[in-house]
């Protein structure tokens, strides 16, 4: 039997931080890796689609071993969107279903957040984050009568990152860890 979809970007992704890949190769190889994944949404398991009626959901579908990587669904019931927020390690956000708005935040010299022109992503679309030059955003449905799902791949195993929710008025930094909606992974 042929590896399944998210088997082979796995795969690939592996062989390629394998390779100690800087950040600009994998926002390049790796993004197309990405890329290839969400082109054609056929392969996310049903149980990694399901919004919940209060908050977005993460589900874990793979972590790295050595912790260099996550693979998460993130679901977005309609209108649900996140806090200001950081990840303190390199993401991609690969846009697989629906619309989402992602809206970057720059911190001022008085100590607040600006929020920065929004984007869009639709489907086959990746975005990236990362603490040496973008880190701050906020993301959000962009449906308010659909759900949307990205998939997310960060350089560590996300759900067990320490990170922090930024009140933008204020500039109050709120530290947590996401953690995973799911106690089963899918089986590659
Ligand atoms: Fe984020």
């Amino acid at each position: 039997m042929s590896d399944g979809k998210l088997l082979s970007f796995v795969k690939e992704l592996t062989l390629l931080l394998e390779q100690q890949a800087s950040e600009e190769v994998i926002f390049t190889k790796g993004k197309k890796l990405l890329e290839n994944l969400i082109s054609v949404d056929d392969w996310l398991p049903e149980e990694f689609t399901k919004p919940h009626p209060q908050y977005y959901q993460q589900y874990l579908l793979y972590a790295d071993p050595f912790d260099r990587f996550s693979v998460v669904s993130f679901v977005w019931g309609p209108g649900q969107k996140t806090p200001v927020h950081n990840h303190t390690v390199w993401g991609m956000v690969g846009q697989l279903r629906g619309e989402e708005k992602g809206t970057p935040y720059h911190q001022q010299a008085d100590g607040s957040y600006k929020a920065g022109s929004p984007t869009i992503c639709l489907p086959g679309h990746v975005d990236t984050v990362s603490p040496n030059t973008h880190d701050i955003h906020e993301v959000a449905n962009n449906h308010q009568d659909q759900t949307s799902i990205s998939i997310h791949v960060y350089g560590a195993n996300i759900g067990k990152v320490q990170r922090a929710v930024f009140d933008p008025i204020t500039g109050t930094e709120k530290i947590f860890i996401s953690g995973y909606a799911n106690s089963l992974v899918p089986n590659l």
